[in-house]
This record gives C-alpha cells, sequence and structure tokens, in this order.
C-alpha cells in the first residue's frame, strides 16, 4: 500500500508542476509575443515595400495588388488628407500621417490585440498616404499551438520518465521495509548496500547501525544469560556434590566440618551473585529510587573503612587514609556501595603486608577520591573491560574471594547515574589505582 501510494505522490507531483509550468508558460509566452511583435522592425520594412509597389504601379491597377495582399493578412488602404478615414481609425490616430516632415513608416498609435496599423506618408508625387494594418493573429495562435504541442509532450513523455524513475527512488524504500520486516521475525544480520550519499543513504546507513547495535545487545544478552547460568551452576554443583558425599558417608566425620564450610562458602557466593544481580536490574530500570542529599564523604569513606576493617588484618595490610572535610550531593546509600565494592576488591587483590590507600584532592570544581592498592594490578589487555558485566581477570581468584565479576559494573552504573567520572590505572604487579571524580 505504502509502496504504490509513493510513487503515484510521485507521478502525481510531477504531473501538478508540469500542468503549473504549462499555464504558466502558456501567459508568459502569450504576453511576450504579442510585446515582441509590436516592436517588430520587419514589418516597418514591409509596409515600405508595399508603398514603393504602389508608387510604381498604374492608380487603377492598387486595388488589385491590395487585394492579393489580404490574401496574407495584411491589408491596405491609399488615401489623401481629408479623405474618410479606413479601419475606424480617428483623426487624432492618423494626424502624424499628413505632417510635411515625416517621410519613413512608422507605427500609428492604436493596437487591436495582435493586430497593428503601420503610416506611410507621401507614397507618391500626389501626397497619397498608405495605412497599412498587420493582423499577426495567426502567427501567435501558431506560435501558441507550438507551445501547447510541446508542453503537452513534455508532460506525456516526462510522465511515462517519472514512472520508470520513480523505481529508482522507490526501490531502497522497498528494501528497507523487507528488511525491517526480517529484522522482526528475529534476523538481525540484515544489512543493505546503497553506495549514494543522499538523505536515502543516510537513512540505510542508520538502519544499518541500529541493526549492528541491536546484534550487540543480542549477544551480550546471551552471553549475561549463559553467564549468570554458569555461576548459578558452579556453586549448586559443589553443594550437591559436598552434601551428597557427606550423606552416603564417603567424607569421613573429620573433614565433614571443611566440607561443611565450602559448603557454606558457596552458599554465600550465591546470595551475593542474587544481591548483585538485583542491585543491577533496579539500576538499569528506570525506577531506581535516586535520592542525592547533601552529606560530608570524608566521614561515609572513613565510616566503609572502618566497616570493612575485619578482611585485612589477617593479610596484615597497612590501610592509608588521606581525607579532607568534603560535602558532596549524591545519593548516600549507592556512593556507600561503590566504595565497599573499591575497597574490598584493593583488599581481595592484595598480597600480605602490601599498603592501600584512599585518598581525597579538590581540584577545580570537583572532589577526587584515589583508591590504590599495591597488589596483583591489572594486565594492559584486560584493562578495557574489567568494568564489563561477568567480566574477571583470573576467576578461579575472584571466586576464591567470592567474587563474581558484576562489582565494578555496578561502580560503573552507579557513577553514569549521578554524570560522575571513574578512570582506572594499573599495572600488573605493580597494583592499581581507581579514581571517582565527583563534581561539586
Ligand atoms: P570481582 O567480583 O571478580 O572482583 P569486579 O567487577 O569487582 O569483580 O572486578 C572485575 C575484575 O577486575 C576482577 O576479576 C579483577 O580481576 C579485576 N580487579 C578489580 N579490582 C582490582 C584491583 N584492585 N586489583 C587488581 N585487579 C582488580
Amino acid at each position: 500500500m505504502l509502496k504504490k501510494n509513493l510513487r503515484i505522490q510521485i507521478v502525481a507531483t510531477f504531473i501538478m508542476i508540469i500542468l503549473l509550468s504549462l499555464f504558466l508558460s502558456f501567459g508568459i509566452t502569450r504576453l511576450i509575443s504579442e510585446r515582441e511583435i509590436s516592436i517588430d522592425e520587419p514589418f516597418l520594412t514591409i509596409a515600405s515595400d508595399i508603398a514603393d509597389l504602389l508608387a510604381v504601379a498604374e492608380p487603377d491597377r492598387r486595388n488589385q495588388v491590395l487585394e492579393i495582399l489580404s490574401k496574407y493578412n495584411i491589408h491596405g488602404e491609399v488615401l489623401k488628407e481629408g479623405h474618410l478615414l479606413p479601419f475606424s481609425l480617428t483623426e487624432e490616430e492618423t494626424s502624424l500621417l499628413f505632417q510635411t516632415d515625416i517621410t519613413e513608416p512608422f507605427f500609428l498609435n492604436k493596437k487591436e490585440g495582435p493586430v497593428r496599423f503601420i503610416g506611410v506618408p507621401n507614397i507618391d508625387d500626389s501626397g497619397s498616404s498608405l495605412i497599412v494594418k498587420v493582423d499577426f493573429t495567426y502567427f501567435s495562435e501558431a506560435i501558441q499551438r507550438i507551445i501547447l504541442i510541446s508542453l503537452i509532450l513534455v508532460l506525456i513523455i516526462g510522465s511515462l520518465f517519472i514512472l520508470l524513475a520513480s523505481n529508482y527512488i522507490i526501490k531502497p524504500v522497498r528494501k528497507l521495509t523487507s528488511a525491517a520486516k526480517e529484522m522482526a521475525t528475529g534476523n538481525l544480520s540484515v544489512r543493505l548496500k546503497y553506495k549514494k550519499n543522499d538523505e536515502l543513504g543516510e537513512l540505510i546507513n542508520s538502519f544499518n547501525h541500529m541493526a549492528s547495535e541491536l546484534q550487540k545487545i543480542d549477544k551480550m544478552r546471551d552471553d549475561f544469560v549463559s553467564n549468570v547460568s554458569h555461576e548459578i551452576q558452579s556453586p549448586i554443583t559443589s553443594i550437591r556434590g559436598f552434601t551428597k558425599a557427606i550423606r552416603d558417608g564417603v567424607i569421613p566425620q573429620e573433614q565433614q566440618k571443611e566440607h561443611l564450610d565450602i559448603i557454606y562458602e558457596e552458599t554465600l557466593r550465591l546470595s551475593k551473585l542474587s544481591d548483585h544481580l538485583l542491585r543491577l536490574a533496579s539500576l538499569d530500570s528506570e525506577n531506581h529510587p535516586f535520592n542525592p542529599v547533601e552529606y560530608q564523604l570524608d566521614e561515609q569513606l572513613r565510616r566503609t573503612v572502618l566497616v570493612l576493617e575485619p578482611l585485612w588484618p589477617e593479610k596484615n595490610l597497612d590501610v592509608e587514609l588521606d581525607l579532607k572535610p568534603c560535602k558532596v550531593k549524591v545519593d548516600q546509600d549507592l556512593f556507600e556501595q561503590v566504595w565497599q565494592n573499591l575497597i574490598t576488591n584493593a583488599i581481595k587483590y592484595s598480597d600480605k603486608n602490601d599498603k592501600i590507600e584512599v585518598k581525597m584532592e579538590i581540584v577545580d570544581k570537583e572532589v577526587r577520591i584515589h583508591v590504590k592498592d599495591n597488589g596483583k594490578g591489572i594486565p594492559e589487555k584486560d584493562l578495557p573491560y574489567v568494568f564489563d558485566r561477568f567480566y574477571m581477570v583470573d576467576k578461579a581468584r575472584s571466586h576464591l574471594g567470592g567474587g563474581n565479576g558484576l562489582g565494578l559494573s555496578i561502580v560503573r552504573k552507579i557513577i553514569e547515574l549521578h554524570g560522575c567520572q571513574i578512570n582506572v590505572k594499573s599495572e600488573e604487579g605493580k597494583g592499581s589505582c581507581f579514581t571517582i571524580s565527583i563534581p561539586l
């Protein structure tokens, strides 16, 4: 339905334009032809030649000559001053004709549509003058007929051409429609080719871009589902294995506590995973409660470090705080999560006797918080992906510390929601530094 309409619209627009130009050009040429003809010098020469002809003709043959000329729409009348005026001319219009000082043919001051009158004074010795009436109706009608025929031809031939040409415009639109329909059935690999750099090209490029973005999202969704399934499956498998072994009496009594500890750790991991997934889903949905309030950031950081204190004595870490009194206006709960995730990671990926620093600096109109450790560090090739969901540089080590690769993606999501910035600098074996900038 759409394609038919578009083609009809293009052809109808063309026909309307041609019709309009037909009427306009017809009117304009009519006006122009009348003006052009009125100043046409050759007719003065014709009148002068007729006068010469009449001058050499016998007086009784003059009427015969004039009769022959009338067949060509040229009517002449020879007259003397005081004679009855022909062609309903008035004294005033012909007054110049009998002035002795005028000798050349001239146009009389009278116009009747495409009819002109030319006066030729003193055509013979007796002082006779000639009035020639030239009727251009035939010429102007012929010109108009030619214009009309050529415009009608343009209309017919042009309509046929535009009908064919419209195909070139409609073809890519048709392709786009069928590609969109195919995409709706789930085939996201459809791409369209179009070489020209016009508006249609832009539309097709946008369509291709949309298709590849959708394909990326689709892949991300697939990866996400398989990552979630994997992260759920592995603790469940070990819980099932250990409980079965204990139930079947395969594990000696004295080793059972150790296995129960593992089961307990795995349930904690599952619970943390579900916590993180719920938090991410909630942050992704537009309606996550978002309450920016003004509070002391330095106090919040000090409190978070204190809460996490039980995590570091076994590694004998040295935790150093360098904080200044500073107020920010962000969602307090969400930022608590940010500091917890970053400091927990710093602890988790530090080795024994390492040092962790939480520093604060105020630069321009923002406060920058650096969470720095001199632990394991992140290899350069992994650095661009550490904020991706489920990305773990070393899966075994992450799992050991109860990680699931979601901590930093939650941090990034919270930072993005607030329009803040997060940066990471890291060197393998030397440590990492995560910097968060909050506008003041
Ligand atoms: P995880 O739960 O695995 O810690 P995160 O999303 O918090 O997941 O971190 C993603 C990955 O980034 C981690 O697996 C780890 O390899 C790396 N990483 C994060 N923080 C640090 C850090 N401070 N030092 C070294 N590596 C880190």
